[in-house]
């Protein structure tokens, strides 16, 4: 099924999985897919190596497995490293498997390898995508900007630009403070921009993930969650609870706030997933 149909019936309730680095985890990560088949999520979506390290036959195969469980997949495809051949050989792969939804993005750029620049910009593998036909596509959007702009309103004119590709829905990075969203939504809607737009959570539920947080992702962390983060960092079971019910109360207000959709990083963690989808059961339609 095409997700944009399912947007037009609902509010979208999502996943996102990722390969795990090492081959050795595959049952674990087919199992986990059992697990988040459970609970019903519109589509599983899975992330793909943007080149160099992670496994992207492996995306493939994970995207083939959600498919035969019933369960749209979407399968994450970055350009910045690949020539146009391979994104073809990409997207074969992925007809044969059944896959009809792609998440078009640039990728990071790492600076040890040089970019292809065959597709500069998302925006260029979209108008790509487009042209060929067949796919759903879905784009990444930033509510706090994305690091490469310099303003949230330049990154909104690129953004203009993806959906005029030819992007059905986005998707946000994750973010902390749902402030963020609503003032992103409503500076998008004033650009013309009116494809639907699901909400990118991440429960931080280990000690792990929070320093990645503070190091790497560019969120603005509000004092509340900082706050919640310092108390359990050092009592895992706590911090487990703790970051639950801070990504429950996040999905609830952005529910009640007209959400099209949430889609939640489930770093590969079903109990977490189960927790909160249970939690939100009785408000979104799962
Ligand atoms: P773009 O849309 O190309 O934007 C990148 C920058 O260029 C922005 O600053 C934008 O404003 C600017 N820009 C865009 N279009 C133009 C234009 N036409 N002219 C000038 N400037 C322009 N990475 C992976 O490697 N694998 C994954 O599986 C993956 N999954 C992701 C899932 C989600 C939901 C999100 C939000 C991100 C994901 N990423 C993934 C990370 C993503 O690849 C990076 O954030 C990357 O730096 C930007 O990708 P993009 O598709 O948003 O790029």
């Amino acid at each position: 099924m095409k997700i944009r149909e399912i947007f037009d019936k609902k509010t979208v309730f999502s996943f996102e999985v990722f390969p795990p680095k090492s081959t050795s985890s595959v049952d674990v990560i087919f199992r986990t897919l059992d697990e988040l088949g459970d609970l019903h999520p519109d589509f599983i979506s899975v992330t793909f190596s943007a080149g160099g390290s992670g496994n992207s036959s492996l995306a493939l195969d994970i995207a083939e497995k959600i498919s035969r469980m019933g369960i749209t997949p979407v399968l994450h495809l970055p350009c910045i490293n690949y020539t146009r051949e391979q994104i073809d050989k990409t997207l074969a792969e992925a007809s044969a498997k059944g896959i009809e939804n792609i998440l078009a993005l640039r990728g990071d750029i790492n600076p040890d390898i040089p970019p292809v620049e065959e597709f500069r910009h998302a925006s260029d593998l979209i108008k790509y995508l487009k042209q060929k036909g067949g796919f759903d596509i879905a784009g990444a959007c930033y509510p706090e900007g994305h690091a490469d702009s310099n303003t949230l309103d330049e990154d909104i004119e690129n953004l203009k630009i993806k959906v005029d590709a030819g992007a059905d829905h986005l998707i946000t990075q994750l973010f902390f403070d749902n402030e963020y969203f609503y003032n992103f939504r409503n500076k998008i809607v004033q650009k013309g921009i009116n494809v639907p737009v699901e909400a990118g959570i991440m429960p931080v539920v280990n000690k792990k993930q929070i320093e990645r947080m503070v190091v790497t992702c560019g969120a603005s962390l509000p004092r509340k969650f900082v706050r919640i983060m310092q108390k359990y960092e050092h009592n895992p079971e706590a911090l487990l609870d703790a970051g639950i019910a801070y990504a429950i109360n996040q999905i609830v207000d952005l529910l009640a706030n007209d959400v099209d959709g949430i889609h939640l990083y489930t770093m590969n963690n079903a109990y977490v997933a189960r927790k909160i989808s249970e939690a939100v059961s009785g408000i979104i339609e799962v």
